[in-house]
C-alpha cells in the first residue's frame, strides 16, 4: 500500500502513547475525585479543582473521539476502503462496552444514593444524639458523686492550721485516690497541696474564672486535661461548713471512657457535619459516577477505533490493492502488520499472489511482444514477396492478401480484413473470376495443387501460375489454406521470345548457306541460256531466272532479320540530341518522297543515352509499318511527334508514331511484339518484335494502341543526365 493511505488512516487518531497517557492521567484524577468525595474535609478544597482536571480531560477525550466519528462518517460516505468495517466495530464496541457500563451506573447511582439517604435516616440521628445525652448524664452523675465527696474531704479537716492540714492532706489524698488534693484559703491562697507527683510543689489551679465563680459560691466539677495526665476531673468546692476555705480535688478519668466520649462525640460532629453535606455529597457522587461511566465509554470507543484502525487497515489495503489490480496495476504490494497474525498471513499471501500476477503478466507481456515481433517480421518478408500470397479460412473466405497479391490482382482490398467471400471478390473485380474460381475448385479438395490461370483484362491478359496447400488448423483457429501465386506473362513472353530467338537462329543457318548457290546458280543459268534459247524458252528462263533470283533476295532480307532478332549485338550507347536522332531518319523519308509525313519534334536538346545504330532501326521499322499500312490510301498520313515529360520522378523522351490506316487487328493486339506474328503475306512478324527488345534494352517502354483514327505505337526512353564533373566542365567552358 501507498504511504500515503498509511498516514490517512493514522491520521484518525492523534497516536496511540500521547491519548494512552491521557487515559492514563484521567484514571489517576478520578481515583483522587472519588479519594476527595469520601473525604469530606479535601472535598470541598480539592473536589472543584479536580473536577475541572477530569472536565478537561473528558473533553479532549470528546474532541478525540469527535473527530474520529466525523472522519469515519466522511470515509463512509466516500466508501472508502474499510470504512464500513471500521463502523460496524465501533458500533459494537460501543454497544457492548454501553451495556454493562450503563447497567452498572444505573444499579451503583440507585445504591448509591439510596445508601447515602439510609445512613442519614432519622433513627440513626437520634440514636447518635441519645447516645451523646447519655454520654453526658453518665458524666454528671460521676462528678457529682466527686464533688460531693470532695466536700466530705474538706469537712474533716478540722484543724485549719495549715501545718495539720498538710500534715493529713497526702493520706486524704491517697485515701480519696486523687492525683492532687489542693486546700485553699479565704483569699484564694494555697493552705496546703497533696500531689501523686512528689517533686510536683505547685499545684495545678484552675482557670481564673472557675475560681471566681466558685468563691461566688458556685461549686465546680468538669472535665479538664492536665499536664501528665490526658483528661482529669477537676473538683472545686467551698467549705460546706461555712469555712473560708475551698479545696480543689484533680481525679483521673478512666482512660476508656475517655476516649469512647471523644470518639462518641468527633462520630456525632462527623454525623452531623455529613448530614448537613448530604445533598452535595449525593451530588458529588453521582457526578463522579457518571464522569466515570463518559470515560469508561469514550476509553472503549478510543480503544474500539485504534482496534478497528489496527485490524481494517490491512483490509483496507486488501481491499484498495485489488481494486488496482483488477484496473490493471499490478505492482501492488501492502506493508506487512507489525503483529504476526492471521491478518499477516494474509497480506503476505496477497503480496506472494500480486507478484505473482504481475510476473505472469510480464511474461504474457512478453510473449505477447514475441509473437508481435514475430507477426511484424512474417509481415515484413511477406510484404518483400514478389509472389502474392493470399490466406483463405475454413469457409473459403479471403483473409489476408499480401502487397503483391494485391497488386497482382489489381484487389482493392486492405492487408488484413475481415474475411471477404471468393464470390463477392470475382464481382466487385470480373476479370478474376478465373482466379476465384479456381481458387474454389482446388480448395475444396482439401490437397495441395498447382495450376495456371489465366487473366483477360482490358490492357492485355496475364497468366498466374498458383500454388495451394491447406493449412493446419490450431488450438483455437479452424484450418485454413494458402496460396502462393506469380504472374509469369513476362516470363512466358520471354521464354516465347528465347524459343524464337532459337528458331530464328536456326532458320538463319539453315536457310542462309543454301541460298547464295542458289542464287548464283539461278544468275548462271540465265546468263548460259537466256542468248541461246530460242524467244519462248527465253522468256520462261527470264521470267523463272528472275522469280528464282527475286525470292532468294527475299529470303536473304528475312534471314538477316531472322538472325538480327536472334543475335541481338552488344549495345554501343552514347549521348544522343533525341530530336537530332528522329530528325536524321525522317529526312531519307522525306526526301524518299514517302507521302504525308507530319514532324511535331519538342524534346529540345535533350539528350538519351542510347546506340544511334540500333535507335534508327526502330525509327525505320515503325515508319515502315505505317507506310504498309497506309498502302493504298490516297489520304495517308503519318505523324511524328517528340516531346519530354516527367514520369514517376525521371524524366523521359517520348516519340509518337501515328497513322491514319486501318489500325492493329485487336485480337493480335496482345501478341504484336511477339515474333512472327504477322498479317502480311510477306512480312516476318520481326520488326515489332526487334523494335521492342531494342526498346527494352535502351531501359524504355513501347506502347501500341488503336486510335480513333488508326494505330498509335509510343516509345518512352529515359532522358540522358550528365554526370556533374562534366556539366560543371561545360559551364566553365560556355563561361569563358
Ligand atoms: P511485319 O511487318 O513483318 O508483319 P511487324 O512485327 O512489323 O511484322 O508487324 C506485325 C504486325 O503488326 C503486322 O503484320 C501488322 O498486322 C501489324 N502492324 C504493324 N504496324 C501497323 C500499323 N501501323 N498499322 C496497322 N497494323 C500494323
Amino acid at each position: 500500500m501507498a504511504p500515503a493511505s498509511v498516514s490517512r488512516l493514522r491520521g484518525l487518531g492523534l497516536g496511540t502513547l500521547p491519548v494512552a497517557i491521557l487515559i492514563a492521567a484521567l484514571f489517576v484524577v478520578l481515583v483522587l475525585m472519588r479519594d476527595s468525595v469520601t473525604n469530606s474535609e479535601a472535598l470541598s478544597r480539592a473536589f472543584v479543582p479536580l473536577l475541572f482536571a477530569v472536565l478537561a480531560g473528558l473533553g479532549m477525550l470528546a474532541l478525540l473521539v469527535g473527530f474520529n466519528v466525523v472522519r469515519l462518517v466522511r470515509r463512509y460516505r466516500q466508501q472508502a476502503a474499510g470504512s464500513r468495517l471500521t463502523a460496524r466495530i465501533v458500533a459494537l464496541f460501543a454497544v457492548l462496552s454501553l451495556l454493562p457500563v450503563g447497567t452498572v451506573y444505573y444499579f451503583s447511582l440507585g445504591f448509591l444514593l439510596r445508601g447515602i439517604d439510609s445512613w442519614f435516616d432519622v433513627e440513626i440521628g437520634q440514636a447518635m444524639e441519645d447516645a451523646l445525652v447519655l454520654n453526658q448524664a453518665s458524666l454528671d452523675l460521676n462528678q457529682r458523686v466527686l464533688a460531693k465527696y470532695t466536700e466530705q474531704l474538706l469537712v474533716s479537716i478540722e484543724d485549719r492550721s495549715s501545718t495539720a492540714i498538710a500534715l493529713s492532706l497526702d493520706s486524704l489524698r491517697r485515701q480519696a485516690g486523687a492525683i492532687e488534693l489542693t486546700v485553699y484559703g479565704g483569699g484564694g491562697q494555697v493552705l496546703a497541696n497533696a500531689s501523686e507527683d512528689p517533686t510536683k510543689l505547685v499545684p495545678n489551679h484552675a482557670e481564673r474564672e472557675i475560681q471566681q465563680s466558685v468563691r461566688a459560691g458556685n461549686n465546680y466539677v468538669g472535665l479538664d486535661s492536665v499536664p501528665g495526665a490526658d483528661l482529669v476531673v477537676r473538683v472545686l468546692v467551698n467549705d460546706p461548713l461555712g469555712r473560708p476555705m475551698q479545696m480543689q480535688a484533680i481525679f483521673p478519668t478512666s482512660a476508656r471512657i475517655g476516649e469512647l466520649s471523644g470518639q462518641l462525640e468527633a462520630a456525632y460532629n462527623r454525623y452531623t457535619e455529613l448530614a448537613y453535606l448530604r445533598n452535595s455529597l449525593k451530588l458529588s457522587f453521582s457526578l463522579t459516577l457518571s464522569l466515570v461511566l463518559l470515560f469508561s465509554l469514550m476509553a472503549a470507543l478510543i480503544v474500539a477505533f485504534h482496534t478497528a484502525r489496527r485490524l481494517v487497515a490491512p483490509v483496507a489495503d486488501i481491499a484498495r490493492a485489488s481494486r488496482a489490480i483488477a484496473e490493471g496495476n499490478y505492482e501492488q504490494q501492502i506493508p506487512l502488520p507489525r503483529h504476526d497474525d492471521e491478518l499477516a498471513f494474509l497480506v503476505a499471501s496477497f503480496n506472494a499472489m500480486s507478484r505473482r500476477i504481475a510476473r505472469a503478466r510480464d511474461e504474457a507481456e512478453r510473449s505477447q511482444q514475441a509473437v508481435e515481433t514475430q507477426r511484424n517480421y512474417l509481415e515484413t518478408v511477406l510484404g518483400r514477396l514478389s509472389s502474392g500470397v493470399v490466406a483463405l479460412d475454413a469457409e473459403h473466405r479471403l483473409r489476408t492478401a499480401n502487397p503483391a497479391a494485391r497488386a497482382i490482382l489489381d484487389l482493392a482490398i486492405a492487408e488484413t480484413t475481415t474475411p471477404v467471400d471468393l464470390d463477392q471478390i470475382a464481382a466487385h473485380h470480373p476479370w478474376l473470376s478465373p482466379w476465384t474460381d479456381t481458387v474454389h475448385h482446388q480448395v475444396v479438395s482439401g490437397r495441395a495443387w498447382r495450376a495456371e490461370v489465366r487473366l483477360q483484362r482490358q490492357e492485355g491478359s496475364q497468366t498466374l501460375m498458383c500454388r495451394g496447400s491447406p493449412l493446419p488448423g490450431g488450438d483455437d483457429e479452424a484450418p485454413g489454406h494458402v496460396v502462393v501465386f506469380d504472374d509469369i506473362t513476362s516470363l512466358i513472353t520471354a521464354q516465347r521470345e528465347a524459343a524464337w530467338g532459337e528458331v530464328a537462329r536456326r532458320l538463319a543457318h539453315e536457310i542462309k548457306n543454301p541460298l547464295t548457290p542458289i542464287q548464283l546458280s539461278a544468275e548462271r543459268l540465265r546468263h548460259k541460256l537466256l542468248r541461246k534459247a530460242e524467244e519462248a524458252d527465253a522468256r520462261v528462263i527470264d521470267r523463272a531466272t528472275h522469280t528464282i533470283i527475286q525470292q532468294v533476295e527475299a529470303m536473304k532480307a528475312m534471314v538477316n532479320d531472322f538472325s538480327d532478332y536472334a543475335r541481338s549485338p552488344q549495345l554501343r550507347p552514347e549521348p544522343l540530341v533525341f530530336d537530332r536522332l528522329v530528325r536524321e531518319v525522317l529526312d531519307l523519308y522525306r526526301s524518299a518522297g514517302a507521302g504525308a509525313l507530319e514532324v511535331r519534334l519538342a524534346a529540345g536538346p535533350h539528350q538519351i543515352n542510347g546506340d544511334a545504330l540500333r535507335l534508327r532501326q526502330v525509327l525505320h521499322n515503325l515508319i515502315k509499318n505505317a507506310q504498309e499500312a497506309l498502302e493504298g490510301r490516297a489520304d495517308g498520313c503519318i505523324h511524328v511527334t517528340t516531346g519530354v515529360r516527367e514520369e514517376a520522378e525521371q524524366q523521359r523522351c517520348w516519340l509518337e508514331v501515328s497513322d491514319n490506316g486501318p489500325g492493329f487487328e485487336p485480337h493480335l493486339m496482345e501478341r504484336l511484339f511477339e515474333p512472327y506474328v504477322t498479317t502480311k503475306a510477306k512480312g516476318t512478324g520481326l520488326g515489332l518484335a526487334i523494335v521492342k527488345r531494342i526498346i527494352e534494352e535502351h531501359g524504355g517502354i513501347i506502347v501500341v494502341e488503336n486510335t480513333a483514327s488508326g494505330a498509335r505505337i509510343e516509345i518512352r526512353l529515359p532522358v540522358w543526365q550528365p554526370p556533374l564533373q562534366d556539366a560543371q566542365a561545360r559551364g566553365t567552358q560556355t563561361e569563358t
